[in-house]
């Protein structure tokens, strides 16, 4: 039986909206100085920020719910983390939420669960850290979990063109059984309008998407894939979950994770936002050998490898792709 869900709904999309807030003004701070340094300060900052904000609303609004969160606040609260926990509390308090010091870190410490639970909240504070540094695409997805199915996911996509008038700034969710929904991130107000994934079937038609890091997902394997499937677009490269977004709004039909090593283990918070909004919108998403994630095992998809997300019509025949060219 579905449930709408409706008040977990609101605090998430409220919750990642005020998120995004904070993200963006670290981001919008980014100077070429800071990148050259390879100064990764900016991230920690937003990303303690973010995960803080999220975790004090779902604290507030569900104490009762573990947040599996990929931050903890252990370097926060340690001497030598004082200078950046200063920053954090201030980047917290200019989007209008008063927080100490301590607090923020308990905030940020409530996403500190690791196990499996029947009822449980996944976040990425930030998603895509090398986007978020070079002022191009990331993510804060936050994912609601129940009996091992994930129920409602909300995902943030500051920079993602909103379809229509193009200016930066997506919030998309979906809840199970209700479809897929995108709104302008910067107008809580604004009429949401469906997200749907591509007609596409023509698998040389295909326009994929993959990390932009080589070290993420195989460019090599997926260029063979290509060739195979005489796909002649060339890939669109996206860092964070936006690819599911590019997938779900049928920006492109086709999202290939392709491991680079054996033995990594997918995070659960990098894709059960993501994973949500692309079945909700028509599309299917398993992992490379065709298999459902299984989300029952704690922080990692330690059952499944990679991961393969498509408009649904050609999953099969990408799958089968996938398998003949698996690296020995
Ligand atoms: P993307 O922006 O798609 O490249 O993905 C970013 C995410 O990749 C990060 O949040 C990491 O959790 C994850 N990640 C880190 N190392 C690996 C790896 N070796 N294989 C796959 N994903 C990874
Ligand atoms: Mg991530």
């Amino acid at each position: 039986m579905n449930r709408e869900y409706r008040r977990e709904l609101d605090v998430a999309r409220n919750a990642v909206r005020l998120a995004a807030r904070l993200c963006q003004n670290v981001q919008s701070a980014i100077s070429t100085e800071s990148l050259s340094k390879k100064d990764n300060s900016p991230v920690t900052v937003a990303d303690f920020g973010s995960q803080a904000l999220i975790c004090r609303d779902l604290r507030e609004q569900f104490p009762g719910d573990p947040v599996i969160g990929e931050e903890g606040a252990a370097e926060l609260r340690a001497a030598t983390g004082a200078e950046f926990l200063d920053q954090v509390v201030r980047e917290v308090v200019r989007v209008g939420v008063p927080g100490a010091a301590d607090e923020v870190c308990d905030w940020i410490d409530h996403g500190g669960a690791q196990n499996y639970s029947e009822r449980f909240w996944t976040l990425d504070p930030i998603d895509g850290t090398k986007g978020f540094l070079r002022k191009e695409q990331y993510a804060i997805s936050l994912a609601l979990i129940i009996n091992g199915q994930i129920e409602l996911g909300v995902l943030g996509c500051p920079n993602m063109p909103y379809p229509g008038s193009g200016e930066p700034g997506v919030l998309a969710w979906a809840v199970r059984g209700y479809g897929a929904w995108q709104q302008p991130l910067w107008e809580s107000s604004a009429t949401a309008i469906p997200v749907r994934v591509s007609g596409t079937s023509e698998v040389s038609e295909l326009l994929f998407c993959e990390s932009v890091e080589s070290g993420h997902s195989s460019h090599d394997w997926s260029g063979l894939i290509a060739s195979d499937l005489r796909i002649h677009r060339e890939p669109v490269r996206m860092d964070s979950q936006c690819k599911y977004l590019a997938v779900a709004r049928g920006d492109a039909d086709l999202y290939l994770r392709l491991p680079t090593r054996k033995g990594y283990a997918e995070k659960i918070w990098d894709h059960a936002g993501g994973v949500i909004l692309v079945e909700e919108a028509g599309g299917q998403v398993t992992d490379i050998n065709g298999r459902v994630s299984n989300f029952r095992l704690g922080s990692t998809l330690s059952s499944n490898e990679g991961m393969a997300v498509t408009n649904g019509r050609v999953h099969p025949f990408v799958i089968q792709a996938i398998q003949k060219h698996r690296p020995r």
